[in-house]
C-alpha cells in the first residue's frame, strides 16, 4: 500500500515538516520571553514549578465545577454567554451592558463587577476601568480579563483582597472593543496579517490612533463607530484609573503618546501628572517578572516601562484622550511579545501579569478623595480641584465628588467654581497608605462684597 500510495506519504511527510517548521517560526518571541526575561533573572523555574499550581493562581476561581479554561481562547460568543451566566448567577455583583455596536454589529461588552452592583454607585466609590484588545489581534489582554473576571466573581467573599478591590472600587472590565479584528485574527501568528487584518477594526481603522489629537486638532477627521462608542462612555462616567492592555512588546508605557513635534519619537513629552504615572508604571513592572527586567522582544526599556513618545509617537492614541477629556488616568501595558500566542501559553501571562493587575486597580484608591459642597451641604457640581504645581485640574462629578490621584508627598489642594470663593487647603500629605479624605465647602461670592466696582 505504501509503495502504490507513496506520492501522497511523501506529500503529506513534507507538509508535516513545514507544519512543525512552522509552528516554531509562529512563536519565536514566546521562546524569547521565557528564555530572555525570566531566565535573565535566573528564574527559569518559576513557571514550571511553584507558580503552576491551580489554587494558587486562580484560587476559588480553580474548583472544577466553575469550568475555568486556562489554555484556550474563548470565542466572542462563549464570551457573551460566560458574561451573562455570571450576571445571571450573581446578581448582585455582576453587570453586563453593552456601550455600543462595533461596525460588524457585535456588542461591546463592559462587564462591571462591585458589590451591590445593581444599586446606584455608594457616594465617593472610585470607578476603575481595564480595556483590552482594541488591536483585535493582540488578544492576551482579552483572554486575562477572562481569566480576572472569574477571579474577581469567585473569590469574592473568599479572598479578603480580592472582597476589599470590590466593596471599594467600582471596576468595569471591557475584554475587547474591536470584536471584529478579533474574530478575523488568527492563533498562534505573533505579528499582524497582511493589511492589519484583525489589527484594525473591519472598516480597516487602526483605533489606538482614531481619538482626537491633542497637539493637532483636526476638524476633519472622520471617527470610526467603535472609536465613537468609546469616546462617548470615556466622557460621560467618572471614571478614575484605567489600563489599556496591547502586545507585540513587554513594557508599561504612560502618557503622553505624542508631542507638538513632527520627531516620530526618542524624546519624552511631559505629562503634567508624570511622577504618578511613572510611579504606576514601576509598580506594574516591578510585580511582573516578564516586564521587570526590561529586555523582552528585542527592545530595551529601563525598568520595563517607558514613556509613549519616547518609544514611538502615537497620535490619535486612547491613552492620551483619556488624560486630556476626561478626569480619567490611562496607562497602557504591553504584555506579550507574541501577539496572538497559543492557548496553551495563557497560563504563564497570567502568572506573570497577575499581581500587577490587581495592584493596579488598587491604585484607584491612591492620592485624596472627598466632596465638593456648598454651605447647605449640597453638591458644587461645576466645581474644580487643582494641585499646586500640577497643570491638571480634576471636574468633580454631579454628586459633588472627586478622586485625585497622586504620588507620595506634601501638596496644596484648591477647590475652585464659578461664583464661589476658591478654598485651599496647604500641607495635605499623601503617603498612599491610604486614601486621604479632604471635603471642601464653597460659599457663594456675594456681589455686594465685591468693592465698589464700576457704576
Ligand atoms: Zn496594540
Amino acid at each position: 500500500m505504501v509503495s502504490k500510495n507513496w506520492p501522497l506519504f511523501f506529500l503529506g511527510a513534507i507538509l508535516f515538516l513545514l507544519l512543525i517548521g512552522f509552528s516554531a517560526s509562529r512563536s519565536p518571541s514566546l521562546n524569547r520571553i521565557s528564555k530572555r526575561s525570566i531566565s535573565d533573572q535566573d528564574d527559569l523555574n518559576f513557571l514550571d514549578e511553584e507558580q503552576t499550581d491551580l489554587d494558587e493562581l486562580f484560587g476559588a476561581a480553580a474548583k472544577p465545577e466553575y469550568g475555568l479554561k486556562i489554555d484556550s481562547y474563548l470565542s466572542y460568543e462563549k464570551l457573551d454567554s460566560l458574561i451573562h451566566q455570571l450576571q445571571k448567577k450573581y446578581p448582585n455583583l455582576v453587570r453586563v451592558r453593552s456601550i455600543g455596536k462595533s461596525v460588524e454589529g457585535r456588542e461591546l461588552w463592559a462587564v462591571q463587577i462591585t458589590h451591590d452592583v445593581q444599586e446606584e454607585r455608594k457616594l465617593l466609590k472610585p470607578m476603575f476601568k481595564y480595556v483590552a484588545n482594541m488591536h483585535g489581534d493582540e488578544t492576551v489582554g482579552y483572554a486575562l480579563m477572562v481569566f480576572l473576571i472569574q477571579y474577581l466573581v469567585y473569590n469574592d467573599q473568599v479572598d479578603d483582597r480580592v472582597t476589599k478591590i470590590l466593596s471599594s472600587t467600582d471596576v468595569y472590565i471591557l475584554p475587547t472593543i474591536n470584536p471584529d479584528g478579533y474574530t478575523k485574527s488568527q492563533e498562534g501568528l505573533c505579528g499582524s496579517l497582511e493589511g492589519y487584518v484583525g489589527r484594525q477594526n473591519a472598516e480597516g481603522v487602526d483605533l489606538n490612533r482614531n481619538f482626537p489629537e491633542q497637539f493637532e486638532y483636526n476638524e476633519d477627521k472622520v471617527y470610526a463607530q467603535e472609536t465613537k462608542v468609546i469616546m462617548q462612555f470615556i466622557k460621560t462616567q467618572p471614571f478614575v484609573l484605567s489600563g489599556n492592555l496591547h502586545g507585540g512588546a513587554i513594557v508599561a508605557s504612560y502618557p503622553y503618546d505624542s508631542s507638538p513635534y513632527e520627531e516620530n519619537c526618542c524624546f519624552e513629552s511631559k505629562v503634567p501628572d508624570r511622577k504618578f504615572f511613572i510611579q504606576l508604571a514601576r509598580n506594574y513592572a516591578n510585580k511582573n517578572p516578564m516586564m521587570s527586567p526590561g529586555r523582552a522582544c528585542g527592545f530595551q526599556f529601563d525598568g520595563g516601562i517607558t514613556n509613549g513618545n519616547n518609544w514611538y509617537k502615537v497620535p490619535g492614541g486612547m491613552q492620551d484622550f483619556n488624560y486630556v477629556n476626561s478626569n480619567c488616568f490611562e496607562m497602557t501595558m504591553e504584555i506579550s511579545c507574541c501577539k496572538y500566542p497559543p492557548g496553551r501559553d495563557l497560563r504563564a501571562y497570567w502568572v506573570a501579569n497577575k499581581e500587577s493587575l490587581l495592584d493596579f486597580i488598587e491604585s484607584t484608591r491612591k492620592g485624596i478623595y472627598g466632596l465638593v459642597v456648598d454651605k447647605e451641604g449640597d453638591p458644587v457640581p461645576s466645581a474644580k480641584i487643582t494641585v499646586q504645581g500640577i497643570n491638571k485640574n480634576i471636574t468633580v462629578t454631579s454628586r459633588g465628588e472627586y478622586w485625585r490621584l497622586l504620588a507620595p508627598g506634601q501638596y496644596t489642594i484648591t477647590a475652585t467654581a464659578t461664583g464661589y470663593e476658591p478654598v485651599s487647603t496647604k500641607n495635605i500629605i499623601v503617603d498612599n497608605k491610604e486614601p486621604n479624605r479632604l471635603d471642601f465647602v464653597l460659599a457663594k461670592i456675594n456681589g455686594r462684597k465685591r468693592g465698589p466696582g464700576r457704576i
